[in-house]
């Protein structure tokens, strides 16, 4: 699933280069998550302005209008002056004067959906729960030490809910608790300060790295311009179970927490 650091390893891949082109036209394959929201025709003349990102949506500002985009659970994006013909699971593809941005999605998790402002109605819908991003200023120690005192659940699903932050899905949240020396079942609202502050730490770092290497390798991920995002960035703990873990050579355990995966060392990360 594409997360965070995939997404804006997207964006970063094709923001500059559709800046400023006009939609000629809107090709729509089979219907994704959420329906588009209005006539695609009516996108004909609009001119992207930007390409933003909050959370896992990217943002593409047009001169009128916000397309909000969710690459799901198996999409990838194309950015290219010609691309080969549309293929069964392309969904969705925005032809412009810069070339063609196509949405490549067979399971359909995806969506585009259109919205007149990000502050309407649709747009907030999407994207009104969504809580700080890691990667800005807002997102600070001492605020996520209050708001993590206010949750009773285990850390690893406060992590994973997007709430409190949003982009630690459940690769980067494994990896983040391992660095901190926090156990995935650990009470969120029972960390002390200064564990919260190595875990804002980690959090950070874990998705610094992700960027760095361009976003995380997932079979169906490609970023914009064509190259896979490879991300075969070592993991610690993440898929590792059974295996030593790399800093005290226990076996890496695994367990469920509300149907994800959670890996940890028992020896690192002790509660
Ligand atoms: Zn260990």
């Amino acid at each position: 699933m594409p997360e965070l650091p995939e997404v804006e390893v997207t964006r970063r891949s094709f923001a500059d280069l559709i800046a400023g082109a006009r939609v000629q036209g809107v090709h729509m394959g089979k219907p994704l998550r959420w329906p588009l929201g209005c006539d695609p025709q009516a996108l004909v003349g609009r001119t992207v302005q930007s390409v933003a990102r909050r959370g896992k949506y990217l943002l593409i500002h047009l001169d009128q209008g916000v397309l909000l985009l969710h690459l799901g659970m198996s999409g990838s994006l194309q950015f290219a002056a010609q691309l080969p013909s549309r293929g069964v699971h392309d969904h969705f593809e925005l032809e412009t004067s810069r070339g063609r941005l196509r949405l490549h999605d067979p399971r359909r998790f995806g969506a585009v959906v259109h919205a007149e402002a990000i502050d309407d109605p649709v747009a907030r819908k999407l994207l009104g729960g969504l809580g700080v991003e890691p990667l800005e200023a807002g997102f600070d120690p001492l605020r996520f030490h209050e708001a993590l005192r206010q949750r009773r659940a285990s850390i690893k699903q406060v992590l994973l809910a997007g709430a409190v932050v949003v982009g630690v899905g459940n690769i980067y949240a494994c990896e983040a608790l391992f660095v901190a020396g926090i156990r995935p079942t650990a009470v969120a609202a029972r960390l002390s300060r200064a564990r919260v502050q190595r875990l804002h730490a980690a959090i950070v770092q874990v998705l610094q790295q992700a960027l760095q290497a361009g976003g995380s390798s997932l079979r169906n991920y490609s970023n914009a311009d064509g190259q896979s995002g490879h991300f075969q960035l070592q993991t610690q703990v993440y898929d590792r179970a059974g295996e030593p873990c790399r800093a005290c050579g226990r076996p890496i355990r695994l367990l469920r927490q509300a149907q994800r995966s959670s890996y940890y060392c028992a020896q690192c990360q002790k509660a």
